[in-house]
Parts: C-alpha cells; sequence; structure tokens
C-alpha cells in the first residue's frame, strides 16, 4: 500500500531527488558514462550488455531514431576495449506499431553487431509482446546464428513450450543463447505463476531443461536461493563455463555478483543508460510497486 503510494507519487519528485535513488541503477546519461562504468566493471572481471534506456514511442520515426542512436552505440563501443555486448526492447523500434518495420530495424542492428562478431540479446516485454518478439528472434537467429539471444521468462506458464519450439533453431555451430529471468511485469494468473516458490521451481525446471538441451543459459537473477539452484545444475550437467554465464542489473547485488566472480563463474552485468532514464526509472516504479521495497532496501544495504 505504502509502495503503491510512493509509486504513484514518485513522477512528481524532483528529478534531481529520483536521480539519486536511479544513480546506483542507471549508469548515467550518455555513451561515455556507459564506458566508464563498463571498463570499471570489466576491470572487475565483469562482463556487460548495454541498454540504452527508451520510452514508448508514437511513431516509426522514432524507432529509426532509435535504431540509429543503438547503431551508433555499437560502432562506438567496437571502438572501445569494453568487454560486453548489447541489450534491446523490441517496443522502441516499433513492434507495437509495425512488426515487419521493426523487424527491419532489429535485423539492421544484428547485422551490425554481426560484423564485428558480437552480440544482441532481445529483451521479453509484457505478454502482448511474447508471440511477435519469438517470431522476429527466429528470423534473425536463423540469418544470424551467432550473433542473437533471447530473453525467456520463468513465470510465464508457456515458457517451457516456447524453449521445446525453438530447439529446432539450434545448429551444429550456434546454439540457442536465452536470457532467463523471472519477468518483471505484472501478468494475469491466467498465464504467469504469481507465487514466488512456483515461479522459482518452474525457473529451474526451464533451466534443467535448457541445459539438458545443449543451450547457452544466461542466468538472470538475484535471488540465492536461485543462484544455488543453477549453481546445484552447473555441476550435476557439469556445464562447462563457455556455455552459461550469470547476470544481474547494474548496481543491484553487488556483494552477491562478487562472489560469484570469485567462485569462477562467468559473470555479466545488465548497464541501462540514456537520456530517458527518468521516465524509463519512474515507470518501472509504477509498472512494479514492489521496486521500491528493493530500493529502499538496497539504499540502506548494498550487499
Ligand atoms: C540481466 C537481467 C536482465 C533482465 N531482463 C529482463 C527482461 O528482458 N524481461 C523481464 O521481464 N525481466 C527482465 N529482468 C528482470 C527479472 O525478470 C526480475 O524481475 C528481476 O531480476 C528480479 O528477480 P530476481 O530473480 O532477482 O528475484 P527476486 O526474488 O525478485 O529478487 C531477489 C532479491 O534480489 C534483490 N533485487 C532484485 N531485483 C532488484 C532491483 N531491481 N533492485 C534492487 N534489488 C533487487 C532483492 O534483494 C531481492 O530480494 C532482467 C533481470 C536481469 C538480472
Amino acid at each position: 500500500m505504502l509502495n503503491q503510494l510512493i509509486s504513484q507519487v514518485l513522477p512528481y519528485f524532483p528529478q534531481k531527488l529520483i536521480w539519486q535513488v536511479s544513480k546506483n541503477y542507471i549508469a548515467g546519461e550518455n555513451t561515455q558514462s556507459a564506458i566508464a562504468a563498463s571498463r570499471a566493471l570489466n576491470q572487475a572481471n565483469i562482463m556487460v550488455t548495454l541498454d540504452i534506456l527508451g520510452e514508448f514511442i508514437q511513431n516509426l520515426d522514432q524507432a529509426k531514431a532509435n535504431r540509429d542512436e543503438y547503431i551508433d552505440l555499437i560502432n562506438t563501443i567496437e571502438q572501445t576495449d569494453v568487454i560486453g555486448n548489447y541489450s534491446l526492447k523490441p517496443t522502441m523500434f516499433g513492434l507495437l506499431l509495425n512488426k515487419d518495420a521493426c523487424f527491419e530495424y532489429m535485423r539492421d542492428m544484428v547485422k551490425t553487431v554481426a560484423s564485428y562478431n558480437n552480440f544482441i540479446r532481445i529483451d521479453m516485454e509484457n505478454s502482448p509482446c511474447t508471440d511477435d518478439t519469438i517470431e522476429i528472434f527466429r528470423a534473425l537467429k536463423k540469418e544470424f546464428p551467432k550473433n542473437v539471444g533471447l530473453v525467456l521468462q520463468a513465470y510465464l506458464k508457456r515458457t517451457r513450450q516456447d524453449i521445446e519450439n525453438m530447439l529446432d533453431l539450434k545448429t551444429a555451430d550456434a546454439a540457442l543463447n536465452f536470457r532467463l529471468c523471472k519477468g518483471i511485469y505484472v501478468e494475469s494468473a491466467n498465464i504467469a505463476y504469481k507465487n514466488y516458490h512456483e515461479i522459482n521451481a518452474n525457473y529451474l525446471q526451464d533451466l534443467e531443461f535448457m541445459f539438458k538441451n545443449g543451450i547457452y543459459a544466461a542466468i538472470a537473477t538475484h535471488d540465492k536461493p536461485l543462484i544455488d539452484g543453477a549453481e546445484a545444475l552447473i555441476e550435476k550437467y557439469d556445464i562447462p563455463k563457455d556455455k552459461y554465464e550469470f547476470q544481474m542489473l547494474y548496481g543491484v547485488t553487488p556483494k552477491q555478483r562478487q562472489k560469484l566472480v570469485a567462485t569462477g563463474h562467468p559473470v555479466r552485468v545488465y548497464v541501462p543508460f540514456g537520456k530517458q532514464w527518468f521516465g524509463y526509472s519512474t515507470r518501472r516504479l509504477k509498472e512494479n510497486p514492489a521496486m521500491v521495497n528493493h530500493i529502499l532496501k538496497a539504499m540502506l544495504d548494498r550487499g
């Protein structure tokens, strides 16, 4: 209730105050600050995935501008020593406006990244986007087998079937590469598990299925029981270090992240940045008021 209230009034708080909280989770407004944050993480033996923050778009000109911004980012980053790849959200390129145009813009970006032998991860947004996002992923994966991956959400009841349906995309020299996360959006109980234990059980079942089928797993979680469960599966199936990585969000549970690095696991941090940080921060908080708890908790305990 208090969370709900705080998240509703947050957009009316002064930007400066919101920035005090957001700066822990966002690597600044521009590419230079993202590079600085990435280098600091790289020095701690952590890879990055860079994400340009965006708001909802109203027309395809905005989608095109977002594509151009990403291509500039890729061309800039590839001239640096940053060890990382890229994440993007399909709605920023018009998924909800014109699927074909969105595909073309996403193809332009994957083609650019492929020219550097690098990789783009397609984030998964809320459930109205799931089918179209998978369809775009399928087409891109066929054309650029080594340069594109997808996110799947363990809270969705359909996810296991989605993984099975995509097994045909596996080729001899290019595995499937999925980031598995719990899922951040508010979804109906008809299609999504709502209970913490159910979500976690489903997460580990999906992850086990991925390992059994030779799928590269990006294990995206800060939840200790899930990290423990994932480590047990890595041991059980003797998964080599080039077949998985752990992923966490910028600024979240840094001590836990460092422990994974110290244990020898590959670790990557999701580094969001960009001019649109304010709308992004407040929208995310409104979508998921439980985040306020995370933020308040993280402000008190940076562990
Ligand atoms: C690299 C990465 C990429 C992601 N990409 C997507 C995506 O494409 N689509 C999607 O729907 N979701 C995405 N997510 C979000 C994900 O779905 C979860 O909502 C989020 O990670 C929280 O779940 P958890 O597994 O950490 O477990 P939880 O049980 O939610 O959290 C466990 C503990 O971690 C800490 N924590 C978790 N999140 C935060 C936070 N934001 N701030 C502070 N502390 C926190 C808290 O201490 C909490 O108690 C991504 C997450 C990561 C790490």
